[in-house]
């Protein structure tokens, strides 16, 4: 017998992946090995066709291989794929950025979520001459050292490292709070020195925890009450909880905000920007460094220029998107009453989660309690019946446009799997 490509890929690679989540191993089993992909659907290398709500975690908002982004990045790649120059196309894709997201005046291309949220928030430090982040535990920035602290007890607490290999003092001044835990994140500030709140404004990385009302325009008040900058981390809620983001969705303005995902158009690219006084800043307009080689590749300019300009073209598309995410969510909350299982859906827009378990999921001690055992049944009993939903229980589910004429076959689908799974 041949080897299995996660044969191969194990010895060759961590997990025989290149990013952790991907080796399903929290609900068991191997992981599709994906050979092409359009629309709704991946294609995996045991000939399978599987409807994805990975969407790239949030990155393909249209569909796989939508094709006039396909056209694009074809068109731009005939051009030139890396030029280490100023290009024509980044100076459209900032202003697209800089028209859209309500805060942003002025923005800077980087290569990942994880260098645009260390970006922010080492501008957020050099502007207040402060060294503490708040952060709430739940709340994935990427892996950067400063942000890998697990959850403390519920007070604020000091962080400790949350994985080998990030010293002590990396994470020092980085304080843990509770997601929608307002006097929690008011008793961090009493110790005085924080430079900024960073904060996912709809959490999606402990699964989809809205936030609740009040939150964030707390946070909000608490930031200026104490002069510190408020940094949403929008890498998964720009461009796809609204044309605007999360900021625009609730009507809260942060002073820095973190893209990715979807501003990418499904290439590797972010951004990090806000307020023009915090962003003139940056090299070479100010002292703080922060560079990228390939940073405005021309390539990820094109997927996210053209991407952002479908949705700028089509606003439509948001309420298309939440009537597919309501009626799975809506479909799903019947299976759970139906059977009796314990459980809540919890969505925004065209992100949403199934917990096992509990009723309401305000923060990471809630998600804590998910019946991790179930969802890994539920994740294989879908997988078996075509459907593949994020494999870890922690994860938002993606709707992109493309799912809406498949519908139909995903909520039987998924009730089938509620079925097996109960
Ligand atoms: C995905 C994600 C990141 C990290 O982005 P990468 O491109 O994976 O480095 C950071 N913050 C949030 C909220 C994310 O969802």
């Amino acid at each position: 017998m041949n080897d299995t490509w996660l044969a191969r890929a194990r010895r060759v690679m961590p997990g025989g992946v290149n990013s952790p989540v991907r080796a399903f191993g929290a609900v068991g089993g191997e992981p599709p090995f994906v050979t092409k992909a359009s629309g709704a659907f991946v294609e995996t290398a045991d000939g399978e066709t599987l409807i994805d709500f990975v969407a790239s975690w949030g990155a393909l908002i249209f569909g796989h291989a939508h094709r006039p982004v396909v056209d694009a990045v074809t068109e731009a790649a005939r051009r030139g794929t890396s030029f280490g120059l100023p290009s024509v196309a980044e100076v459209e894709l900032a202003e697209l950025i800089v028209e859209t997201v309500p805060s942003v005046e002025v923005v800077r291309m980087v290569n990942s979520g994880t260098e645009a949220t260390a970006s922010a928030v080492r501008v957020a430090r050099a502007a207040t001459a402060r060294p503490k982040i708040v952060k709430f535990e739940g709340c994935y920035h990427g892996h950067a050292d400063p942000f890998l602290v697990k959850a403390g007890s519920g007070v604020a607490t000091m962080g400790l490292p949350d994985s080998p290999g990030v010293p002590a003092a990396t994470v020092a001044d980085t304080v843990l709070v509770p997601f929608n835990d307002l006097d929690a994140a008011s008793r961090a500030f009493a110790g005085g020195d924080v430079a900024a709140v960073i904060v996912e404004p709809v959490a999606g990385n402990m699964g989809v925890v809205p936030p609740d009302e009040g939150f964030l325009p707390g946070l909000r008040e608490l930031c200026d009450r104490f002069g510190a900058l408020l940094v949403f981390d929008e890498v998964m809620t720009g461009f796809r909880v609204a044309l605007g983001g999360a900021q625009e969705r609730y009507g809260v303005l942060p002073d820095l905000t973190c893209l990715g995902k979807v501003v990418a158009g499904g290439t590797p690219a972010a951004a990090y920007g806000g307020r023009e006084d915090l962003m003139r800043r940056v090299a070479p307009d100010g002292p703080v460094y922060q560079a990228g080689t390939l940073a405005g590749n021309p390539l990820a300019v094109a997927a996210g220029l053209t991407t952002l300009r479908a949705l700028q073209a089509d606003p439509g598309v948001y309420d298309r998107l939440e009537t597919v995410a309501a009626t799975i969510e809506e479909e799903l909350r019947h299976g759970l009453a139906r059977r009796r299982i314990d459980g809540v859906v919890q969505r925004v827009g065209s992100m949403l989660t199934l917990f096992f378990g509990p009723e309401r999921v305000r923060s990471w001690n809630d998600a804590a309690q998910v019946d991790r055992e179930r969802f890994a049944r539920f994740h294989r009993a879908a997988l078996q019946r075509g459907v593949l939903v994020p494999p870890s229980p922690f994860e938002a589910w993606f709707v992109m446009a493309a799912h809406e004429d498949h519908v139909d076959q995903v909520v039987s689908a998924l009730d089938a799997a509620l079925g097996e799974a109960a």
